[in-house]
């Protein structure tokens, strides 16, 4: 055999190798949509150089070689390492946010009649008319809403109870041992927190200083008296990352990603709780925050953590499962080695990517340039409307969770591509067009629920 023919069917077997690959992972995950397109292109890229390496015809030796180097040129200017990624830009004085400002605070604090109620919609009146409407429709998972159903529905339910119930005192409660002050580096002491985390189910935790521009000015939603002043004098945070399934996800905007939402919040409450107790044993404060009882708004402190980065759709982008995840933090005094915040190219793809904007049905979504939003050049997206098309629907929706194209679940063909897109430019770009080639820039709903999901 020649040289050329043993670089060719080199370059054959590894295109092969390739295929199968994308072939296996979409197959796996019954995406039959992108494990047709992705075989067709292997099939006729294997048949092309089949070809070539088979047939005795003129320019062989050239034609062989240069089609492999153009490739190959092609796949070394997608993986070279090319920019540093851009961080998240501090632009102005970091200012704090009132919890009252956050759209759950109007729908699961407030109630008609009461003086916090007036008090409210005196202090802004333009809200009253928009609440009214959204009041007017049935709350999530509840018996006229569109995705409800009287035998699944039920779950949802039971888990944001169940979260709502053992959340409900989180301040000073368990309190830290009197007298007691295990001595433990601040390296160590991560360390261990870390370890902790994980047993418990984390999948990805970070500590950081406290800044104290992510802890809310003043109570809203959360338990505690209405309106007063929060002073949290804890001076680090551990942020947590629980993923939500994605075959549960990819159902959006149907009821199974509610109760996926409901489930998992409960599962970080968990994790986070039992870390802040045993901080507590140690003889340190500590304080969990968790769905519906938050001091801290999680999605910064997650960013100083190293979690990920904030990006378009205005959660927190994971390196590993985008932004279908769920978190919770919890904040202490116990010194704790810091994480430095991450960077891995989202502020360049969200730039040209627009998939959850485009998505989403409430236009909820930023489709501009990032602009200063207490301190911080940013996308802002518009919680009021996003929070009224769940209410339409019934369901806490997901659709811009879903079409993230960092959402994809984790194994070797899209960590593959993670890796590409981490370093290149060149790469988001065509990762980007890839992904609407084989998912659709508007992915359908095409799964069904799961049987023990259906409706009854
Ligand atoms: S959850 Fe739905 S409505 Fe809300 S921002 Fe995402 S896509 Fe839009
Ligand atoms: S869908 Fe695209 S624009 Fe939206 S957060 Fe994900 S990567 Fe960014």
């Amino acid at each position: 055999m020649d040289l050329i023919s043993i670089i060719g069917w080199t370059a054959f077997a590894l295109v092969a190798l390739l295929g199968i690959l994308f072939v296996a992972t979409f197959a796996s995950e019954r995406e039959k949509r992108p494990a047709a397109i992705a075989l067709a292109v292997t099939v006729a890229a294997l048949a092309i150089l089949g070809t070539l390496l088979i047939i005795d015809m003129p320019f062989r030796d050239w034609v062989v070689p240069g089609i492999i180097g153009i490739v190959v040129i092609a796949g070394g200017v997608i993986a070279l390492p090319r920019t540093r990624s851009e961080a998240l830009k501090i632009v102005g004085k970091r200012s704090r946010v009132d919890e009252r400002d956050a759209v759950f605070h109007r729908f699961y604090r407030i109630k008609e009649g009461t003086p916090q109620f007036e008090a409210y919609y005196e202090d802004h009146p333009e809200k009253r008319e928009f609440d009214e409407n959204v009041r007017a429709m049935p709350g999530l998972a509840q018996p006229g809403s569109k995705t409800y159903d009287p035998v699944t529905s039920g779950f949802q339910t039971a888990c944001f109870d169940l979260t709502e119930n053992l959340t409900r005192e989180l301040d000073g409660s368990p309190a830290p041992i009197e007298g007691r002050k295990v001595q433990i580096d601040p390296a160590g002491a991560a360390m261990r927190i870390k370890g902790f985390a994980k047993y418990l189910g984390a999948a990805s935790v970070g500590c950081t200083r406290l800044n104290p521009a992510h802890v809310y000015s003043n109570i809203g939603r959360s338990p505690g008296k209405w309106g007063e002043p929060i002073d949290l004098s804890h001076t680090h945070a551990i942020a947590i990352a629980i993923p939500m399934a994605h075959e549960m996800v990819r159902l959006a905007p149907d009821s199974p990603t509610t109760t996926e939402t409901a489930f998992e919040y409960l599962e970080v409450a968990r994790i986070a709780m039992v870390l802040a107790g045993y901080l507590n044993t140690l003889g340190y404060e500590a304080r969990a925050h968790v769905d519906g009882n938050y001091r801290v708004m999680c999605v910064p402190v997650a960013v100083d953590a190293g979690l990920g980065e904030l990006g378009r759709i205005g959660l927190l982008v994971t390196p590993k499962m985008g932004p279908r995840v769920r978190l919770a933090v919890v904040t202490t005094d116990l010194p704790l080695e810091q994480d430095e915040p991450i960077t891995f190219g989202v502020q360049d793809f969200c730039r040209i990517c627009m998939k959850c904007a485009d998505i989403c049905p409430s236009g909820s979504i930023d489709k501009g340039e990032k602009l200063d939003h207490c301190g911080v050049e940013k996308w802002q997206s518009q919680q009021d409307t996003c929070y009224r098309y769940w209410r339409t629907i019934g369901s806490d929706c997901g659709l811009c969770i879903k079409v993230c194209p960092y959402s994809h679940p984790a194994g070797s063909a899209h960590d593959m591509v993670r890796w590409l897109i981490k370093r290149n430019p060149m790469a988001r770009r065509l990762a980007l067009r890839s992904d609407d080639l084989l998912y659709g820039r508007r992915p359908a709903a095409r799964y069904p629920n799961p049987d023990w999901h259906e409706k009854g």
